[in-house]
């Protein structure tokens, strides 16, 4: 924090003033003389750029008058470079130093390698999305990655034949699979759900609100913290279209808390006659229970219990593509499949591929090829290596940094309670406070999004790519105020 804020708001103040207009810059000899080559919107947008990142400059206290006035006699040239760069893009590469590894403000699961070269040999020719080879007609989008999900599904669920019994779909997320199942099975008809599952999972996605707009009349049963078998019985009648369980991904109750077994809601589906949809959303391929997470189920843990449809996400737990995926029982998915809406919802090809690669990795026991895997995976001493030597490349003499323990969160709505032992390099600088060395370090060329801990700046290796370690070691030294290191001092980047 700022110890005399206002004397450096004066200053800073000041410094605003110093900046020229727009329509003055335009009038300066070397800028008109741009003008007859370029539109004047083009220019003006130019001059705009580069005065609002002098602005945010002055903001984190980056200039002294000095620095400033050199900046602004250097103002043609900084608006003829910004003229010849490349448009940037709106979605730009970050670093994810948050620990958080399915950070939803993020993207989620990066995509495998795999899956990228999949998809991009797909994507950038023409390919059978909707083409059969058999008979050179028109095929279906839905087959091509129906049979490995069936096959990665039927084989961790014990189902002997998953391809007479089951089928499987793909739409756009996981709330769109929740919206369109619940629409294409029971529009008008009562889902029964407990008190305790009508949830907000994120992103504004709530149950109660989805169930509405699918058209099904919601059969509230039981309290938030207790719901037995016998009130989900009662609930039972000629109008029931389905029993519906919702996975409680992004937090946990603990203290006097009951609810059945979705072994237990099965059982009574079947003597009713009625079908447990699970709205599973992780999409957990694999368990965690190795990693030291409990609790957190699998996929074919429900379709094991005998779960007539589930829904998930590819891009949470599985490690695939933005993705919502529906399985379960052919008389389930098949008036699913023939609604109008899941042509609405459909996925591209980019999807399909994507997430085709990152199924056969399962299959294929390779799983460790999922980025997410290997992230939930790393050990905290091999996160502590990579801090220690980061640590050791950093020249800036203004930047104290440490390596302290923290703990690691799965994030995106899972395991809410999971925490991994990790390792986070710990930064304070010398000139800026800790909210301002994190908007310091998001201005960086590869913008690095870390957290803050009592007045650090805590940077946790676990959510970054071993590969980028150089890259954030560089936005660490090229930090604005930050001085070099006498020359003994610093170890160079490799
Ligand atoms: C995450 C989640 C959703 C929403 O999934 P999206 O793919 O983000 O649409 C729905 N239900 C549950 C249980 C979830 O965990």
């Amino acid at each position: 924090m700022k110890i005399d804020s206002t004397s450096h708001q004066t200053a800073r103040d000041e410094m605003y003033r110093m900046l020229p207009s727009v329509s003055d810059l335009l009038l300066a000899e070397p800028i008109a003389q741009l003008l007859p080559s370029r539109s004047h919107d083009v220019v003006v947008n130019a001059a705009r750029a580069v005065l609002d990142r002098l602005r945010d400059e002055i903001a984190v206290d980056a200039h002294s008058q000095k620095t400033l006035s050199d900046a602004i006699a250097n103002l043609p040239a900084a608006i003829a470079s910004q003229l010849s760069r490349p448009l940037r893009f709106s979605l730009r590469p970050v670093i994810n130093a948050t620990g958080v590894v399915l950070h939803t403000n993020l993207g989620r699961a990066p995509l495998s390698r795999q899956a990228l070269d999949h998809l991009v040999r797909i994507a950038s020719g023409y390919c059978n999305l909707e083409f059969d080879f058999k008979s050179g007609e028109r095929g279906s989008r839905d087959v091509h990655v129906e049979s490995l999900l069936l096959a990665v599904l039927g084989r961790n669920a014990g189902i002997a034949d998953p391809a007479s019994t089951h089928r499987a779909i793909v739409v756009n997320n996981c709330a769109a699979a929740t919206f369109l199942a619940l629409h294409a099975l029971a529009k008008d008809r009562e889902v029964i759900v407990s008190r305790g599952e009508l949830v907000e999972i994120g992103g504004g996605f709530r149950i109660p609100e989805i169930l509405a707009e699918s058209g099904a009349l919601i059969k509230e049963v039981g309290t938030t913290n207790r719901t037995r078998i016998e009130d989900y019985e009662r609930a039972l009648s000629t109008n029931t279209g389905l029993i519906l369980r919702v996975h409680r991904s992004n937090f946990s109750m603990d203290g006097f808390v009951a609810q059945p077994g979705l072994r237990e809601l099965i059982a009574l589906g079947t003597r009713a006659g009625i079908s447990v949809f699970h709205d599973q959303g992780t999409g957990l391929m694999q368990p965690l229970e190795s990693l030291g997470i409990d609790g957190e189920p699998t996929l074919h843990d429900s379709l094991r219990q005998g779960c007539g449809l589930v829904a998930a996400s590819g891009d949470k737990l599985l490690g695939g593509p933005q993705c919502g995926i529906l399985a379960g029982r052919r008389e389930l998915i098949d008036p699913i499949r023939a609604n109008p809406l899941f042509r609405a919802l459909r996925v591209d090809k980019l999807t399909y591929a994507a997430l085709e690669a990152t199924l056969a990795a399962y299959l294929a026991d390779r799983s460790e090829s999922i980025p997410i895997q290997r992230m939930l995976a790393l050990t905290a001493s091999e996160i502590r290596h990579r801090c220690e030597e980061i640590v050791r490349w950093i020249s800036a003499a203004d930047l104290k940094a440490e390596v302290i323990p923290v703990e690691s969160v799965v994030g995106g709505g899972s395991a809410p309670r999971a925490r991994l032992g990790s390792f986070a390099i710990s930064l304070r600088h010398a000139n800026l406070c800790a909210d301002d060395l994190l908007a310091a370090l998001r201005r960086a060329e590869l913008p690095v999004v870390g957290r803050i801990n009592e007045d650090l700046v805590l940077l946790d290796l676990r959510t970054v790519d071993p590969a980028s370690d150089t890259a954030l070691a560089e936005a660490l030294n090229r930090l604005p105020h930050s001085e070099p290191k006498p020359v003994h001092e610093a170890r160079s980047l490799p």
